[in-house]
């Protein structure tokens, strides 16, 4: 039989209820999978063979039972390891929760588990993930699955790199500021950030409130409307979480649907997204992509978005000031690390803190702590909420003039491990094309649209209005069709 894992998750389920194979013997592939390439990787914190063969045999047990097939049935999953298991380690890759158990379950990931998959492990990423490459983990990096000299991209690329690797079909990611598409596009799959309250964010250890979103990665743009319409959905645990009805993605993306006829569709191209910065190669294949678009009946449609040259300072200052009052609970009273041997209260919070952190997660508490100081507060936090106004407007507008916009995922392909290391500025650059749909809460996705002359993958990145996910995965779908004939 064919590896299993090569599957996308409609022929797994396909094969699964024809009885060709069963949920254990993909839960052992996955497993083995794991084995054979992790050590290299570094892909999975954490392995969870036991939990997951005793999941894939109630599985089995249900389906020779006739119980009706649910959504993810049998499909080996990763979880991003900034998000609640219930009695597996939570680290967030970071030494201060190196040895922190969850007491209780994500909704996204309860809800995953609730539509069939089995959890196989628990993936790696830049601390608390801020990050662009997984270099900032505190249990070393992942690295690229194609070519380990090279980094998977972050903060969820022990995520992506688990899924093009073959260790599991889908995993989860988070996305703050471009952690699931950014590393989906430098991996070679897809990877889908909802729409601001699309997703409850019960359970994910926050990084920034008002940016971060937990989303699907995926081998196919199917398998992440999959596994969108099993997490998303309103949750009482999250009171950002919408109320919005969650559409049938997975049927709405069926021939019948119509979902390859893009005629009277308007393509929107950001005239921002194709300027300085973008490298030759990424350009050729958005390019290349657009005129797929156009064969397929779509219309292109010059768009502007006249403030994406602030997206990048006005998200550093917003997640970094979120983030600093975020991790302000890990002080080694309530959570995880202590340090050893201190003698007073404020020995035990700054030396816990010193010890616990890494540098990156330290230099953004600076920061936040930096612009949310009195006097400093109108000057950064107060007008970077005006600047994420005109972002927010910047798309309003744009989306009057067309039904979805495509822009590259990032400028570049993977880079090298410690090409931009010593230069957090090179490093914040990379995420030009993605902070400025977190800061307007509006949904995207990349999917691969081709190579590099060295073989690496390159992302195009769709985006939709908010909570129009199903317009990102029918374009995205067609796209896929039309690259792949
Ligand atoms: N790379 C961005 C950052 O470092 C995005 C991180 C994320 O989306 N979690 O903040």
């Amino acid at each position: 039989m064919a590896n299993l894992l090569d599957f996308d998750i409609d022929r797994l389920q396909a094969a699964l209820l024809a009885r060709d194979c069963s949920a254990t013997e993909i839960c052992r592939a996955a497993l083995e999978a794991i084995e054979r390439r992790n050590p290299e990787l570094n892909a999975l914190l954490l392995t969870l063979p036991d939990r997951a063969l005793a999941q894939a045999a109630a599985t089995d047990a249900r389906l020779a039972a006739g119980a009706p097939p649910r959504p993810l049935e049998g499909v080996p999953l990763v979880v991003k390891d900034n998000q609640c298991l219930a009695g597996a380690r939570v680290t967030c890759a970071s030494k201060i929760l190196a040895n922190y158990t969850a007491t209780y379950t994500a909704t996204a990931v309860a809800r995953l588990e609730a539509a069939g998959a089995v959890i196989v492990g628990k993936a790696n990423l830049d601390e608390f993930a801020m990050g662009s490459s997984n270099e900032n983990s505190a249990f070393g990096p992942a690295r690229h699955p194609l070519d380990p000299t090279r980094v998977p991209g972050g903060s969820s690329g022990g995520s992506a790199a688990a899924v093009a690797a073959g260790m599991c079909l889908a995993a989860t990611g988070s996305d703050t500021g471009g952690s699931i598409r950014q590393p989906a596009s430098f991996c070679g799959i897809v990877g889908v950030k909802p729409t601001y309250g699309r997703v409850s964010r019960y359970g994910l250890v926050a990084f920034g409130s008002s940016l971060d979103q937990i989303g699907p990665m995926t081998r196919t743009v199917r398998d992440a409307a999959r596994l969108l319409g099993a997490m998303a959905g309103h949750d009482e645990h999250d009171a950002t979480s919408s109320l919005h009805a969650v559409p049938d993605y997975l049927a709405e993306l069926s021939e019948e649907a119509g979902a390859q006829d893009l005629r009277g569709w308007r393509i929107g191209v950001a005239r921002e997204a194709f300027g300085d910065g973008l490298d030759a190669e990424v350009e050729a294949a958005a390019r290349a992509a657009l005129a797929a678009y156009e064969s397929l009946g779509a219309t292109l449609v010059e768009v502007s978005l006249p403030h994406l040259s602030y997206a990048i300072a006005d998200y550093y200052i917003i997640a970094t000031a979120e983030a600093s009052a975020n991790l302000a609970r890990f002080d080694g009273v309530r959570y995880g690390y202590r340090a050893p041997g201190v003698t007073t209260v404020h020995d035990l919070y700054a030396l816990s803190r010193e010890q616990g952190f890494g540098p990156e997660v330290k230099r953004r508490i600076l920061l936040g702590t930096y612009a949310l100081s009195s006097g400093y507060y109108d000057a950064y936090y107060l007008k970077a909420q005006k600047a994420r106004a005109l972002l927010r407007r910047d798309f309003d507008q744009a989306f009057q003039a067309c039904e979805i916009l495509v822009m590259p995922t990032t400028p570049t392909p993977a880079f090298k491990l410690g090409e931009k290391t010593d230069d957090p500025l090179q490093m914040y650059l990379s995420d030009i094309y993605t902070v400025t749909l977190n800061l307007a809460g509006v949904p995207g996705m990349s999917l691969p649209c081709g190579q590099s002359g060295a073989g690496l993958p390159i992302g195009l990145q769709i985006v939709a209005p908010a909570f129009e996910e199903s317009r990102m995965f029918r374009a995205g779908r067609a796209l896929e069709r039309a690259l792949a004939s």
